[in-house]
């Protein structure tokens, strides 16, 4: 039988030309100058050169697959939405990330992990842009761009800082419950399919009655939750920096197709003017008490993307991208990101990314924009609207009610107003002290010493010890201690004692 090997297709250029000889440039004789004529060659050089494209601001690292919503409970009382309703399975697909690190940083970083989702609905694509956890650590969109700069590098080494990323969240109170979940346990995850998802932000639902909730999204994973201990995910950045990436690829690979059981927190739409909490304050979660979970149904993940570049680096999750029965809520981080996630992909993908076919919705797309750079599909007149054509036009009986809230005042610059209970620590505190339990509060302290052992100056450890001792007065006092412990005397680093550790376990003859 003969090997398929031994009669591979022809090659072509990208214009599909039989092309002449992969192994040898067109030269003047075999051993004169390379001539410009060699297209082949020169298509290789120039399209190498431009392979590279801008990686995402944040979220640069991460990977993704693909798979299906299934609705199991009837939540039509509280959405119209096409894809919540009983019976629905849609098509979607999903991506992981770190937020601070670059494309090729180490998967097992402490840090937030994304949870983005696009669902294939049969009214559009719906996308939610979660995180692996319930919080975030600020609450109004004018600090997010300094947050992330302050998570990424400094302009004199281009190297990450500890006393940058600490000078920042001391300095605003409201990053406390989040630094507290990320100094913790769920701070690395063991891999993505063992962490949560959640909205983080509150969103609107509406059923076909027009009555309006106030929602939050809660994804639980049905792998269990596992995380790495700080020493584990130490290890694991010099074992396989891609550690997160291949265990989501070899698990759907062989078979075995992580899931996540979704369920929702529903507010009756009155109960926010009332709510103990600011409900679209994005630095709090509704305690389960109040608002307990109410499933709705199953993600699966069961296909691996075949092209990580056409399908995964390319996918643009937009939290704009919003359905009939599914609305944006008074969170202004949600506001903000509902603007600066779109405008992002314009920038990286260019203004035609929707056409990507990751991007492409399942039904039929009937706008009037045009042209732009990589424009694919044919635009038809009229161009414009109103118009005596035939052009499309909004169905205003059908989707014409605002999933909206009413809202008046003077424009001001000023925080949100404050709930009953409202206040930058209290949710964090109760994270520490009746959620983790003595061994976890040992490792948060450990991780935070570790953390604040390494390049933090005296100015910024004094804060961090008060910030810390608001959230725990006995969380301050062991973290004090601890630093103040481990600074005796010239300390290495704690990387460097790490490599001092396994030089004395095996030393090296030189
Ligand atoms: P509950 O006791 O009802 O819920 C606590 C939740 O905390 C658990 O259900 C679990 O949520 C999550 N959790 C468990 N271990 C850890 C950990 N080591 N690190 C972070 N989260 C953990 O209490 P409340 O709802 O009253 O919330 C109390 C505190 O719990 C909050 O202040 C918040 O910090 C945290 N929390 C609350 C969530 C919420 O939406 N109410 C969600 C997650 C955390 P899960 O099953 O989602 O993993």
């Amino acid at each position: 039988m003969t090997n398929p090997q031994d009669t591979p297709p022809t090659l072509t250029t990208d214009a599909g030309i039989p092309v002449e000889s992969d192994e040898h440039s067109l030269t003047v004789g075999p051993n004169g100058p390379i001539v410009l004529i060699d297209h082949y060659l020169i298509e290789q050089m120039a399209q190498f050169n431009r392979e590279r494209i801008t990686e995402r601001q944040p979220h640069a690292k991460g990977s993704g697959a693909f798979g299906r919503f299934v609705v199991t409970h009837d939540v039509s009382a509280y959405t119209k939405a096409a894809l919540f309703q009983p019976g629905a399975t849609t098509e979607m697909v999903a991506r992981f990330s770190t937020v601070a690190g670059e494309r090729g940083s180490p998967d097992t970083w402490r840090d937030l992990r994304g949870f983005s989702l696009k669902f294939y609905t049969s009214e559009g694509n719906y996308d939610m842009v979660g995180n692996a956890t319930p919080v975030f650590f600020v609450r109004d969109p004018l600090h997010f761009q300094h947050f992330i700069r302050s998570q990424k590098r400094l302009a004199r080494n281009n190297l990450r800082s500890n006393d940058m990323q600490f000078d920042f969240w001391t300095l605003l109170p409201e990053t406390c419950h989040q630094v507290t979940w990320l100094m913790g346990d769920r701070g690395i995850p063991r891999t993505w399919r063992h962490m949560n998802g959640y909205s983080s932000h509150t969103y609107m639902w509406m059923n076909a009655k027009g009555q309006k909730f106030w929602v939050k999204y809660h994804l639980k994973t049905n792998q269990g939750i596992e995380f790495f201990t700080q020493d584990e995910a130490d290890r694991m950045v010099g074992i396989d920096t891609d550690y997160h990436t291949r265990d989501l690829y070899e698990t759907i690979e062989r078979g075995d197709h992580p899931s996540w059981t979704v369920k929702m927190q529903i507010m009756p739409y009155e109960d926010a003017k009332t709510y103990r909490f600011n409900p679209f304050d994005l630095t709090k979660v509704w305690p389960h008490s109040d608002y307990p979970l109410v499933e709705v149904g199953q993600m699966i993940l069961d296909r691996n993307p075949t092209d990580m570049h056409t399908e995964i680096e390319q996918v643009a999750f937009q939290p704009n991208n919003l359905v009939p029965g599914i609305g944006v809520s008074p969170d202004k981080m949600l506001q903000a990101r509902v603007f600066s996630y779109s405008d992002a992909h314009r920038a990286r993908l260019g203004v035609n990314y929707q056409q990507i076919p990751v991007n492409a919705p399942r039904v039929p797309v009937r706008s009037y924009s045009k042209d732009g750079v990589m424009r694919i599909h044919n635009v038809t007149d009229p161009v414009y609207v109103p118009n005596s054509y035939g052009g499309p036009r909004a169905d205003v009986a059908r989707y014409g009610e605002v999933a909206g809230w009413h809202a008046d005042g003077d424009m001001v610059h000023a925080a949100y107003t404050l709930h009953a209970e409202d206040d930058d620590w209290g949710q964090a505190g109760t994270l520490v002290r009746t959620v983790m339990d003595d061994a976890g509060r040992d490792r948060l302290v450990s991780n935070i010493v570790g953390v604040l052992l390494n390049g933090v100056s005296e100015k910024v450890l004094q804060r961090a010890f008060w910030y810390f001792r608001n959230v725990d007065k006995d969380l301050g006092d062991r973290v004090e201690k601890g630093v103040r412990a481990g600074q005796v005397g010239s300390q290495p680093t704690s990387a460097e004692q790490e490599v001092n550790k396994v030089r004395a376990a095996a030393p090296v003859n030189v």
